[in-house]
């Protein structure tokens, strides 16, 4: 098969990162006998750097003409004062909208090897942790309208969450679907005591219960959540809520994982088109040294062969060789803590991409 991708590097350990995940792609590419084309365009600081804007016109024309987009990260300190309208954040949330993706798929998994590295106690941890968040992406607060005015002789601001049920459904479909072909189980966040759109968001999800009987629901508030996310997070299999809770919820969930850089995520449309990133930022303060965890990216990769391209043998053969690694004690530094006694061997960036690709 023949696949184009856009890559958006970005910023700060972004080019790092991406660089690994192309090169297990084209491995993957050679033992499969794919081929892999990569369109790299610029996205938020460097484009901004380069062209006053956070991403161009051609660099989204680009994107909406792939099957499928490859993120690193955006963002640094250099580019935090910018005017609102050109900060480098703007450019994925217009890539998400342009692109439809409504669906952020955050899995969660703590490897067993990795238990050191998590902060939680093993009796909590117990067999595992392994869930997946599903986020919407293209609605609520950060979507609405939003003002800053003067009132009264003092500055006032506000953000509108608005939910429709048409969101919520196709959400929630996700959410039932994910289920079904994981652990049957599914916790929806919401915080219905409060919010209209949370209870719109409830009603909705209800009505859904009824095609997935297979399918154990739950209702859990969001401040219930975070806890229960803490104190036990083994309960859980599926979690689907609106946008700036499951933003919230899954940099929790991921710290459970001992590092940030081994989480995924994958951002869907309806159509088969995705957008795939690691979940954690630009990391500056690494940026340029070689250090970063390449592994949220990789398995990012892995998910847009299997979600966007069906590739699923594929995708098996990349998780396994993460979890290869893993298991013959590579560590990169973020999560060499776990192993520190028991002969793991301290890998950089680029090393810890060429092991993955070799065990392909
Ligand atoms: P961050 O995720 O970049 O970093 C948080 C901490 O985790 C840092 O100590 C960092 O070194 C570490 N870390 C992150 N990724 C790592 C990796 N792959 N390997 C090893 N360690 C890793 O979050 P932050 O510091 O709050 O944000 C930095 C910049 O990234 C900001 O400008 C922010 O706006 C941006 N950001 C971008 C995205 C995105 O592009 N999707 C997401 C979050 C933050």
């Amino acid at each position: 098969m023949k696949k184009r991708i856009t890559v958006l590097s970005g910023d700060g350990i972004g080019p790092e990162i991406v660089a690994e995940a192309v090169k297990v792609l084209d491995r993957v590419g050679d033992v499969y006998g794919h081929t892999f084309e990569y369109t790299y365009v610029d996205i938020g600081g460097c484009s901004i750097d380069k062209y006053g804007v956070p991403i161009t016109d051609e660099g989204m024309q680009a994107c909406l003409s792939s099957d499928s987009v490859l993120l690193g990260a955006v963002g640094g300190p250099k580019w935090d004062d910018c005017p609102a309208e050109i900060r480098p954040e703007k450019a994925l949330l217009a890539v998400r909208k342009q692109l439809g993706l409504f669906a952020n798929l955050r899995p969660t998994k703590l490897f067993p090897q990795l238990a050191g590295a998590s902060p939680l106690k093993c009796r909590i941890i117990g067999e595992g942790i392994d869930l997946v968040i599903v986020r919407e992406l293209t609605g609520g607060i950060y979507f609405g309208e939003k003002k800053t005015e003067e009132k009264d002789g003092e500055l006032t601001a506000t953000d509108v969450m608005t939910y429709s049920e048409h969101e919520i459904e196709r959400i929630g479909r996700v959410a039932f679907e994910t289920a079904m072909k994981r652990g049957r189980r599914l916790a929806s966040v919401d915080k219905a005591n409060i919010l209209d759109t949370s209870r719109l968001w409830r009603r909705t999800m209800h009505m859904l219960r009824e095609q997935y009987p297979e399918v154990e629901y739950s209702d859990i508030l969001v401040d219930n959540a975070a806890m229960k996310l803490i104190k036990d997070p083994t309960r859980f299999d599926v979690i689907v809520t609106e946008n700036m809770f499951g933003d919230i919820l899954s940099d929790e969930a991921s710290m459970l994982t001992g590092s940030i850089g081994m989480m995924p995520s994958a951002s869907l449309s309806s159509g088969t088109r995705g957008m795939y990133e690691p979940i954690h930022g630009s990391a500056p303060d690494i940026a340029g040294k070689n250090i970063a965890n390449p592994t949220g990216t990789v398995l990012s990769a892995a998910m847009m062969l299997r979600y966007s391209f069906g590739m699923e043998k594929e995708a098996d053969a990349v998780e396994n060789a993460v979890a290869k690694a893993i298991d013959e004690g590579f560590r990169t530094q973020d999560i060499m803590a776990a192993g520190k006694d028991d002969g793991c061997r301290l890998v950089s960036c680029t090393e810890m991409g060429d092991i993955f690709a070799e065990r392909i």
